[in-house]
């Protein structure tokens, strides 16, 4: 199997089979992200997409779900991109795939193309909306905005294709995280993803953002405001959605549905908020300064 950058994908899809289909991100500026520096964005050759798939043919031949590896697979044309959907049905008929999108790369498409995608395979969608808070968004140079968020959403929707949302919590900085759960709540209030991956933000080595807080551009957000916020997003949203947490980004660890699980889920991270003291945010301050990774 070829990998020429790192494998990144969602906690829940780590037992897919992961088949390289681009290498790096299309946009690579985020101010957060270091996940792809050094590895300047290309697609896959197809020789190598099909080499792959032939052997993990021959070793995982009952595989279920695939996962097309790389930054923002769904940037590439229609054309390429069906290509590469016909060519893993090809080897998977019966395979899901999954792949990461940006916000952009959908509402570059038509509903028809996005539809025509879901036909050749593309059927899962996993975008970083990151939140519906513009100013966030903008300072993070994200290259989109709330209405956008909506727009890809609605197309997605249109076109019948599933898709996930990741939130990261603290990009408003500290004092915002409130009002940005807000906004956000806002934005998916009017969508229909199927699940919301809830994660906080960390200030990485290498990025923009370190810099920033260096610089006193960005003041990090504590952990209770940043526990306040989840609890003040998970309380606003009204449509029905799978919420995941993980205990390494959030203190947090659940699989829950609302607005079935809402009143246990937030019983639970209030009880959380409530024990955070004074000395454990002062812990946590600091070894989110010492952070090197993930
Ligand atoms: S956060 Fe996503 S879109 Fe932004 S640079 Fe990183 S991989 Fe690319």
């Amino acid at each position: 199997m070829h990998f020429h950058g790192p494998v990144v994908r969602p906690q829940t899809d780590a037992r897919s089979l992961f088949i390289e289909v681009t290498v790096g991100c299309s946009h690579n500026s985020c101010r957060f992200c270091n996940f792809y520096h050094g590895y300047p964005f290309r697609a896959a050759p197809m020789s190598q997409i099909e080499a792959d798939l032939k052997e993990a043919k021959r070793k995982y031949p009952r595989t279920v779900r695939i996962w097309a590896n790389g930054g923002n697979p769904y940037c590439l044309s229609p054309q390429k991109l069906a290509s590469v959907g016909r060519l893993i049905r090809k080897y998977f008929p019966r395979a899901k795939i999954s792949t990461y999108a940006r916000v952009d790369d959908v509402t570059r498409k038509s509903v028809e193309q996005i539809r025509m995608l879901k036909n050749a395979g593309f059927s899962d969608l996993v975008i970083g909306m990151e939140c519906g808070d513009d100013d966030a968004l903008r300072f993070m140079n994200k290259g989109y905005c709330a209405a956008d968020i909506i727009s890809a959403g609605k197309k997605l929707e249109e076109a019948g294709v599933r898709y996930r949302m990741i939130y990261l919590g603290g990009l408003a900085g500290a004092g915002n995280g409130e009002a940005c759960a807000r906004r956000t709540a806002e934005v998916l209030n009017q969508l229909h993803p199927t699940l919301l991956y809830l994660n906080t933000v960390s200030v990485l080595p290498g990025t923009r953002l370190y810099n920033d807080r260096d610089a006193g551009r960005f003041t990090e957000a504590g952990e209770r405001e940043r526990v306040q916020e989840l609890i003040t997003l998970v309380s606003e949203l009204k449509n029905p959605i799978r919420l995941f947490a993980a205990k390494n980004t959030t203190r947090f660890s659940f699989f829950v549905d609302l607005p079935r699980d809402r009143k246990k889920v937030l019983a639970m991270m209030k009880k959380e908020l409530a024990g955070i003291t004074d000395r454990e945010e002062m812990e946590m301050r600091r070894r989110r300064e010492r952070q090197r990774s993930v």
